[in-house]
């Protein structure tokens, strides 16, 4: 079996890996390079393959990160079936769309090219097959199974086995510990080779259970001080993790009534697929839907689909709660908020997930008083407040103890979806706790398994 890194090779996003095994040439997603100008112009060049060789694709997630050229290889003539979880396939779909819709309106102002059109989108979706967690797919010469990942809804692990061969685990991305809905991350079959991300390769999060004790107290202060705490949140799991936890504490009455609204139309659309697969729930969450509980709906809850919608929250007087996207500021409605209330000292922006560098998210994120939002300059009087424990990601904690759990270690390990220091630091503690080796693959490197 051989592997080679078309993309997240000493950095995070393009997630793309070329499996080649039996007689098949397997595409491990196919993601979008993210962050930088110089990343995303990263997404027009060539795959480093030929797209018409490829006889098949498997998704890990429906992260944009993972998905998003999926559309630029099937415009350069990839026919082959695209397997996937099936709320993989229906959130993909909305990450796809939105992201078409965001590329025509850059291009509509900034005159930026578009990486695909909406037809690229549609013929992507025709090439879907969706596939539950657990059931092996046999193809000449080789299978794989989708496993749960814990990361987002229906995200997977992927285990990938040469038939008489060598069997290959590809993270996709790993959920943190005790994430709600999320069932918790699946133990992986013995691997000779383990292809991990490494995001948070070299940090810890803090303890989970200060996470929801640090939301109330950011609404709680938001509240006396008449502010706006202003989240910006992946529309995907964080978004609805989010919803979840103050539905809690609205039943519960531990926060006071404030006005909150979930200003994105994606985030909604998805909540909406999230409720159809109440099989992919954990205990706790399947325990209160079958109980008649909607868990992302409260009293003081809003959500705003169109842009009236949207534009009636600026109309609310503070104190208010305004959860919107993009997840890392660089895009979307968050936008609108942030020029309007950043330069308030009463306003708290809570930081809850991975910021890339080169977005506006990580020059907030990283303290810096003056930032251009929208065309504006803005001088940052709002207090910046991150969660670590929020992350969707396990960090290097967790991810060396699911590669140890394995019942026999892997030969070899590859980090990948990680910075450079994050992704080494991963590297040698995997290397010193287990002895395995383990690397750091570049970009367009293959290696035999
Ligand atoms: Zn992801």
């Amino acid at each position: 079996m051989k592997i080679s890194f078309f993309g997240a090779a000493r950095e995070v996003t393009g997630s793309c890996y070329l499996v080649e095994a039996g007689r098949n040439r397997i595409l491990v997603d196919c993601g979008m390079f993210q962050g930088s100008a110089f990343s995303e112009a990263k997404n027009f060049q060539e795959f480093g393959f030929d797209p018409r060789a490829i006889d098949a694709v498997v998704v890990t997630h429906a992260h944009l990160d993972h998905v998003g050229r999926l559309p630029k290889l099937v415009k350069e003539k990839f026919k082959g079936r695209i397997y996937l979880t099936p709320p993989t396939a229906k959130i993909a779909h909305l990450v796809l769309d939105d992201a078409e819709q965001i590329m025509q309106d850059e291009w509509r102002r900034e005159a930026r090219p578009m990486l695909y059109s909406k037809d690229d989108v549609e013929n992507v979706v025709r090439q879907f097959v969706p596939v539950d967690y657990d059931r092996t797919v046999r193809l000449p010469g080789v299978s794989f199974r989708f496993r749960d990942a814990g990361h987002i809804f229906g995200s997977s692990f992927i285990e990938i086995t040469e038939t008489g061969g060598p069997r290959a685990v590809f993270s996709g991305d790993l959920g943190n510990r005790n994430v709600p809905i999320l069932k918790p991350t699946a133990q992986m079959a013995n691997a000779d080779a383990v292809i991990v991300e490494s995001t948070y390769g070299n940090r810890l999060h803090e303890d989970e259970s200060t996470r929801t004790t640090r939301l109330k107290e950011a609404v709680v202060k938001t509240v006396m001080q008449r502010g706006v705490l202003v989240i910006p949140a992946f529309a995907i799991e964080r978004t609805q993790q989010l919803l979840y936890e103050l539905n809690a504490m609205v039943n519960r009455a531990e926060i006071p009534p404030v006005d909150m609204f979930l200003d994105s139309p994606m985030a909604i659309a998805v909540t909406d697929v999230i409720k159809e697969y109440p099989r992919y729930y954990d205990a706790e969450a399947l325990h209160h839907v079958s109980h008649g509980d909607d868990l992302f709906s409260f009293p003081g809850l809003t959500l705003c689909k169109t842009r009236d919608e949207s534009k009636v929250i600026n109309e609310i007087s503070p104190p208010k709660v305004i959860i919107a996207g993009a997840g890392m500021m660089n895009g979307g409605r968050i936008q609108h908020h942030l020029v309007r209330y950043l330069g308030k000292p009463s306003t708290t922006v809570l930081i809850i997930g991975y910021q890339a560098s080169g977005t506006l998210g990580r020059r907030l994120y990283s303290g810096e008083k003056t930032v251009d939002v929208l065309g504006e300059r803005v001088h940052v009087k709002a207090k910046i407040v991150s969660i670590g424990a929020y992350s969707a990601h396990a960090d290097q904690q967790k991810l060396v103890e699911w590669i140890s759990a394995a019942p026999k270690p892997p030969e070899r390990v590859f980090c990948t979806h990680g910075e450079e220091a994050a992704a080494a630091a991963l590297a040698s503690r995997v290397h010193e706790e287990l002895g395995v080796r383990s690397d750091v693959p570049r970009f367009g490197e293959t290696i035999t398994v």
